[in-house]
């Protein structure tokens, strides 16, 4: 089967092609042309592993022994199992995705993904960028980490992220992995990934050594591919129409569910979290994408602090084809908006429900249930779109022990500087088990961490690439 383009559906790759240069030249994004129906629920008794691999070879993308040593990668969760399904009651179960060996949900698609785009390119040396608000440049680095032709910046923001996320980056900064904590938010962190993304010269320097740029976030059709799994398998598992409600940034993961339902899960309603950046969920309840008036807002869920969703592009491509697709995001990049006609957003709220949550609304939820379970602060924003009465699956995309401060808050209403400590006396409360190796961070030392000033980035990584 081969991937199209959102802006033109003649416009068609191989697998290969979309997870090397996972943006098209007519500025699409690559994905399914038609969503065929899969029946899985025959393959409940199957493993995930295995599983997942009957569902991907159903597509026919080729690469099948390839796709088999990836999902090796999920031998390396806890228990050697890549989902967890959590029962809290007869209607209310958790899909906790953060079992990877960085306790987040990005762990799910980026692990198998390292093995296929190394495997992919034997041949040739890539350098992919990141900018991180916390979540994915530990999970990019993680993935990367066996494979020495692929080399990995990863951006963050110096004081954007908790302890926990900083050292987890900086205990893979050696050898092909380089990390810059730099001075400024996030938001100039991903602005410079983006002015070096667009930059000749730079490409020029790069291609000059033989080196091939690629993006691993979740534009990348590989990433949402390994996403559709879980969600179909969860329902799979439960065997009952569920209503799926999913913490959404740039829309990879509640896309993936979206696809999932339309092969076949039995999903009612995929209910989209937001918090107070809440583009996403105006969206889907106005149809109107807007970022005219909005600015970024910093929130507890910083992996959700977002306004461009990039795989809107994908939905909007399945329910109203090529053409719309690429009007609509002319007037987007032009005009800083758009709107859906009313047919339009009727066929969105056929499949979809939306609503964003505040931090204090989180830090509620968060206390409310830690008497039963511990929630981050971005699964926290699910739960103010439960209805009790139904059967529900909510999708949790990372341990608490990433997000510490926020949480020791939210359970002690109060702050405890040293984060150790507190991740220590919220597990000892609550009588969880925290991974060895992530405490163990707590132990390296990196007092006299340099900050760099953005534009002293470009160099810095000519000059390592160099080296
Ligand atoms: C990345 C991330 C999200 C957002 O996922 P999208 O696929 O970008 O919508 C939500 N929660 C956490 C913890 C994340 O790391």
């Amino acid at each position: 089967m081969q991937l199209v383009s959102t802006r033109d559906g003649k416009n068609k790759v191989d697998f290969k092609e979309a997870l090397i240069n996972p943006s098209a030249k007519d500025g699409g994004l690559y994905t399914f042309d038609e969503i065929l129906p899969f029946n899985a629920y025959n393959l409940k008794d199957l493993s995930y592993e295995e599983f997942a691999l009957k569902f991907i070879e159903q597509f026919h993308f080729g690469y099948i022994d390839l796709f088999k040593k990836a999902l090796q990668t999920y031998k390396e969760f806890d228990d050697k199992t890549a989902l967890f399904l959590r029962k809290v009651n007869e209607n209310l179960f958790i899909n906790e995705l953060y079992h990877g060996p960085t306790r987040a949900f990005k762990d799910m698609a980026l692990q198998p993904f390292g093995v296929l785009l190394n495997e992919l390119n034997k041949n040739d040396k890539i350098l992919i960028i990141c900018a991180t608000s916390g979540d994915t440049g530990p999970a990019t680095l993680k993935s990367f980490e066996k494979f020495q032709n692929i080399k990995v910046v990863c951006i963050y923001p110096k004081d954007g992220t908790s302890e926990i996320q900083a050292l987890q980056m900086q205990a893979l900064n050696k050898n092909h992995l380089r990390v810059f904590a730099i001075e400024g938010n996030f938001d100039d962190a991903q602005n410079t990934l983006k002015k070096l993304l667009l930059k000749d010269d730079f490409k020029r320097i790069l291609s000059n050594l033989d080196f091939k740029l690629c993006v691993a976030n979740s534009i990348n059709f590989g990433r949402i591919l390994f996403q559709m799994i879980y969600h179909y398998y969860a329902c799979v598992k439960l065997d009952k129409v569920l209503d799926v409600i999913v913490p959404s940034g740039n829309f990879g993961n509640a896309l993936a569910a979206y696809y999932a339902k339309k092969m076949g899960a039995k999903i009612d309603r995929i209910k989209i979290a937001t918090n107070s950046n809440d583009v996403l969920s105006d969206f889907f309840n106005q149809g109107i994408y807007d970022i005219r008036e909005r600015s970024l807002k910093k929130t507890i869920s910083p992996a959700m602090d977002i306004l461009i969703s990039s795989n809107i592009e994908r939905l909007l491509f399945d329910k109203f084809k090529d053409l719309r697709t690429k009007e609509l995001m002319n007037d987007l990049k032009e005009k800083k908006y758009f709107y859906l006609n009313k047919d339009e957003l009727d066929s969105l709220k056929q499949d979809f429900d939306a609503s964003s949550c505040s931090d204090l609304e989180c830090m509620n939820f968060i206390k409310k249930y830690s008497k039963d379970f511990l929630i981050d602060p971005h699964t926290a924003t699910c739960f103010k779109l439960l209805d009790e009465d139904k059967s529900t699956l909510i999708t949790s995309t990372a341990e608490w022990t990433k997000f510490t401060p926020s949480i020791y808050k939210a359970l002690f209403d109060q702050e405890l500087n040293n984060e150790k400590e507190a991740m220590l006396e919220i597990a000892l409360k609550f009588d969880y088990q925290i991974k060895p190796d992530l405490l163990a961070l707590f132990d390296i030392k990196n007092e006299n961490l340099k900050a760099y000033k953005c534009d002293e980035l470009e160099n810095e990584i000519i000059d390592w690439i160099k080296q």
